[in-house]
């Protein structure tokens, strides 16, 4: 080679290896749009194929349909009442199981389930349909709509009416061993019940602090073993969450709960109806202190003054990466002025028994 050819050839691999991630990049970009389930938005990626639309798997949560991956058969599975069916990744066949004969029948869908950078996506009507659910698209304003045809019990509490001057105060992400003690010493001080809502691995880490919050008369929740964001799970995953959690607090402390709240208040339909199976109140908040964000007690304190109300459910964190001083600093702050202002603090399940 002479010395111009070994500088093309030099630059075109620079311009290769410089190319390559700029295509990744673009790839790896997917469109996004919402799609209304039962006439809510949901935004969600999606790829056009062969013009089928496939979305992620676990999208097809938000339908209520517990969404599973098979590793043995790498397929994904779908669970809705009574109907049980496989999606074989890589191939556009549709195992469907008939429980009356116990044997799976294998048809044809439209386009293949496909694995897109380690994200699995299925073709949306096909599961959509074979859910029993409705699926039409809407050429005005250009958006699918899926009406899923499958009721729900909706188990959340965000707050509860009442005129009585009640509230609930709750700590998350718990129990540990800096900031637990000294909020359960400000607790018994001040002669206050609240709620925490715990993290199955924390129980497992430090038992004693989780026995202390339920003999000093404190409530407690389900905040699931390792805090993930629920939405991105598959279900089993999720099931597993809170399981394995019931049973630590029922090791550690002898009682289970009948409380849960997801991980940054985040869920789909699935979850709900995994909620409502193992018997838990989905309990959220309308008060947010935001004091994971290492608010100082004044912003904690100008939070609570901002949204309380009777009824109202404060959520504050006994742990979580930052640092709470600001939570403990706040804590007998908040007691006294909303004593001065007639509040009675109360945990969430008499708030419960209490509302109208
Ligand atoms: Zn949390």
């Amino acid at each position: 080679m002479n010395k111009n050819r070994i500088i093309t050839y030099l630059l075109f691999i620079a311009m290769l290896t410089t190319m390559s991630p700029i295509v990744e990049a673009q790839e790896s970009k997917l469109p996004e749009a919402a799609i209304y389930i039962d006439k809510q938005p949901i935004n969600t990626r999606y790829i056009m194929r062969d013009d089928h639309l496939l979305v992620p798997a676990l999208f097809l949560k938000n339908t209520g349909a517990q969404v599973d991956k098979n590793e043995k058969y790498n397929s994904i599975v779908f669970k809705m009442k009574n109907k049980l069916f496989s999606l074989p990744i890589g191939t556009n066949y549709l195992d469907d199981y008939n429980s009356w004969l116990d044997i799976w029948k294998r048809s044809t869908i439209s386009t293949a389930t496909v694995n897109f950078r380690g994200e699995i996506f299925v073709p949306l009507i096909d599961v959509a349909t074979k859910l029993g659910m409705n699926v039409t698209y809407d050429s005005v304003n250009k958006t699918t709509l899926i009406t899923t045809n499958y009721t729900i019990e909706s188990n959340l509490v965000r707050n509860v009416n009442t005129t009585e001057k009640l509230v609930a105060l709750t700590f998350d992400d718990g129990p540990e061993d800096k900031y637990t003690p000294e909020i359960l010493d400000i607790l018994k001080e001040k002669g206050v019940k609240a709620t925490f809502y715990v993290v199955g691995q924390q129980i497992e880490k430090f038992p004693e602090q989780m026995r202390r919050i339920v003999n000093e008369g404190h409530g407690i929740g389900n905040h699931t073993w390792s805090h993930p964001d629920l939405k991105n799970k598959w279900s089993a995953t999720v099931k597993e969450e809170l399981l394995s959690t019931q049973d630590q607090i029922e090791k550690v402390v002898g009682l289970q709960s009948d409380l849960v709240r997801p991980p940054y208040g985040s869920y789909t339909k699935a979850e709900t109806v995994l909620f409502n199976e193992i018997g838990l109140k989905n309990i959220l908040w309308n008060v947010d202190t935001e004091d994971w964000s290492g608010n100082s007690a004044d912003e904690i304190l100008s939070n609570v003054r901002k949204d309380l109300a009777p009824g109202s459910i404060v959520l504050q964190h006994n742990f979580g990466g930052n640092f709470l001083d600001g939570t403990v600093e706040a804590l007998p702050r908040i007691i006294d002025e909303l004593h001065e202002e007639g509040y009675q603090f109360v945990t969430i399940h008499t708030l419960l028994d209490r509302a109208k």
